[in-house]
């Protein structure tokens, strides 16, 4: 391999030129890469990106909903699951007071 600044060989794993101290980078010996074409995949995100503006009103709407009915459900989820836990801990610290002999 060639330092691309001054010519001068270069060990293949140097960080720089020995000779003229250039940075090597990975892309600085690469040959340039052609321009990327748009592959179908691109093209096609592009019709549903747009298609999504279009609709995108009404659907952000309609997904903010359901997030709110989902966060709804959850917090009532969690909510019980506090509860019962809470209780949990009650009864246990009853049935250790319990348990313990009196002074
Ligand atoms: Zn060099």
């Amino acid at each position: 391999m060639l330092c691309p600044a001054c010519g001068a060989a270069k060990p293949g794993s140097a960080a720089f030129c020995p000779s003229c101290g250039r940075v090597f980078t990975a892309r600085a010996c690469a040959p340039p890469a052609p321009p990327p074409l748009p592959s179908p995949l691109i093209v096609r995100s592009a019709v549903y990106g747009a298609l999504a503006l279009l609709v995108g009103g009404y659907g952000a709407n309609l997904y903010s909903r359901y997030l709110d009915a989902e966060r709804d459900r959850l917090d009532s989820s969690l909510l019980r699951q506090v509860v019962e836990h809470r209780q949990l801990v009650e009864r246990t610290m009853a049935q250790i007071d319990a348990a313990q002999p009196g002074p």
